[in-house]
C-alpha cells in the first residue's frame, strides 16, 4: 500500500485546492474507528460532518447496501423501483409528513425546497409572478450551488461567483423582531437551521423556533428547517427543531440519511406544499435509486433499533459535564445539545486539532475559533471517556 505521504501528494497535486483537510489518510474505518495506511488508529468526532451518526459501515447498512447491489442500482425515474415507495413510506412517518421527494444532496435537497417554496408562493399564496421573497440568517450554511451562495453571509463562500440569484433576504440569527420586520405579502418562506452548525454550534435564544413558527402562521409564511446537519439524533433529539417542540412545514433532510454510506437527501412536506410538483417540474437521474432508498430505510432502522437518540442526549450530556470541568482561559464558550458539542476559543482552534490528531482523536475546526465535537452516535461511553481523558489532556493549561 502507498504510504500516507505519497497519497496525500498524489491527491494535492490532481485536486482542486477547495479544502484543507488535516494530514492524515483514512484507509480503513470501522464504528467509530478510522485507520491510516500505517496502521495508526483514530477515533472519529467529526462523523463526515454528522454524516455518519451510525458510525463507519454500520453492519447491517453495509447488509441491506450489499444485498440491493446483488439486485438493482439504478433505474432512473423514467420507471418505477421496489424501494422507493418503502423509503417514502419510512420518512414520512418519522417526519410527519404526507410527501417526500428525495435527491441525493444536501444543497440539492436545499434547492429543492427554494423551488417548492417558490411555486408554493405563486400557486397557493398568490404572490405576484417572480415576485417571492425568502427569508434567511446570518451565518447561515445551507450548501455550495450559486443559489445558495447567493444567500450565504460569508464573502470567503462568495467571492468570484456571482451574479447572484435575487429573492432572498438575510437577517441576524436568533432575532424575532428582524423575522417579523422582513416579512412582506411576498414572503414565501423562512429558511432556518435549528442549530447552526457550520457558524460554529450557534444555538438560538430558547423559544426562538417556536416563535419563529408562530410569526410565520400568522403571516403565512412556510417554516423550512434544514435539518441536514441536525437531524437523525445528532443533537439528542430526532429533530433539532423537536426540543421546541416544532413540525416545521418542510423539512431538509440529509447527511445521517444514507448513513454514511451513500449520498441521499430529501425534503419533506405535506401534500399542499410538495404538491405544487407535477411531471417534469423537478428531478434528479440518481434521486431516489433504489441503492440509495435501501441504504436510507436501513439507517433510519439503525437509529430506531439502537435508540441513537436517547443515547446522543444522554452522552452529549455526560460529556458536556466533563467538558465543563476544563480550566483554561482561552475557552471562551461551551455549547452544544447531544452530541453536538463546540468549544469557541480565544485562539485558533486548529492547532489544538493538530495537537488532538498526535493523541489519536479526529475532529476539525469550524470558522477558525471552534472545534466541533460530533462523534458517531453509536459511540460507547468507554470509548467516550477515552476520548475526553485526551481533549482535557490537550485543552488544559498546564
Ligand atoms: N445544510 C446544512 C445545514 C449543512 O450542514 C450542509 C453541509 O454541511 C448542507 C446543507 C449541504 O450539504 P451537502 O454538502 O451534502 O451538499
Amino acid at each position: 500500500m502507498q504510504s500516507s505521504k505519497t497519497i496525500m501528494e498524489t491527491t494535492e497535486k490532481y485536486g482542486a485546492n477547495n479544502y484543507h483537510p488535516l494530514p492524515i489518510v483514512i484507509s480503513k474505518a470501522e464504528g467509530v474507528w478510522v485507520e491510516d495506511p500505517e496502521g495508526h488508529k483514530y477515533l472519529d468526532m467529526l462523523s463526515a460532518y454528522s454524516a455518519l451518526n451510525q458510525g463507519h459501515r454500520h453492519p447491517k447498512i453495509i447488509q441491506a447496501l450489499k444485498e440491493q447491489a446483488d439486485k438493482v442500482t439504478l433505474t432512473s425515474r423514467a420507471f418505477h423501483n421496489d424501494q422507493l415507495g418503502r423509503f417514502y413510506e419510512k420518512l414520512a412517518k418519522l417526519t410527519g409528513k404526507d410527501m417526500i421527494l428525495p435527491m441525493n444532496t444536501g444543497a440539492e435537497a436545499v434547492e429543492t425546497a427554494l423551488k417548492a417554496v417558490r411555486r408554493w408562493a405563486y400557486d397557493v399564496k398568490k404572490v405576484p409572478a417572480n415576485q417571492a421573497e425568502i427569508i434567511v440568517c446570518e451565518g447561515n450554511f445551507h450548501g455550495r450551488t450559486v443559489t445558495i451562495t447567493s444567500f450565504s453571509s460569508d464573502e470567503g463562500y462568495k467571492r468570484g461567483f456571482g451574479p447572484f440569484t435575487p429573492g432572498f433576504k438575510i437577517i441576524p440569527y436568533g432575532d424575532l423582531e428582524a423575522l417579523k420586520q422582513a416579512i412582506t405579502p411576498n414572503t414565501a418562506a423562512f429558511l432556518v437551521e435549528p442549530i447552526q452548525g457550520e457558524a460554529g454550534i450557534l444555538i438560538p435564544p430558547e423559544g426562538y423556533l417556536r416563535s419563529a413558527q408562530q410569526i410565520c402562521r400568522e403571516n403565512q409564511v412556510l417554516l423550512v428547517c434544514d435539518e441536514i446537519q441536525t437531524g437523525f439524533g445528532r443533537t439528542g433529539k430526532l429533530f433539532a427543531s423537536d426540543w421546541e417542540e416544532v413540525k416545521p412545514d418542510m423539512y431538509i433532510l440529509g447527511k445521517a440519511l444514507g448513513g454514511g454510506v451513500f449520498p441521499i437527501s430529501a425534503v419533506a412536506a405535506d401534500r399542499q406544499v410538495l404538491g405544487v410538483f407535477e411531471p417534469g417540474s423537478h428531478g434528479s437521474t440518481f434521486g431516489g435509486n433504489p441503492l440509495g432508498c435501501a441504504v436510507a430505510i436501513a439507517a433510519l432502522e439503525v437509529i430506531e433499533e439502537e435508540n441513537l437518540v436517547e443515547r446522543s442526549a444522554r452522552l452529549g450530556a455526560y460529556f458536556m459535564e466533563k467538558l465543563k470541568e476544563i480550566d483554561n482561559p482561552d475557552i471562551r464558550e461551551l455549547r452544544g445539545k447531544g452530541l453536538f458539542i463546540g468549544v469557541e476559543l480565544n485562539s485558533k482552534a486548529r492547532p489544538y486539532c493538530e495537537k488532538l490528531k498526535g493523541l489519536g482523536l479526529l475532529c476539525k475546526e469550524t470558522h477558525e475559533n471552534t472545534i466541533r465535537f460530533a462523534p458517531p452516535l453509536i459511540i460507547s461511553q468507554e470509548e467516550l471517556d477515552w476520548a475526553i481523558e485526551r481533549i482535557k489532556q490537550v485543552l488544559t493549561v498546564s
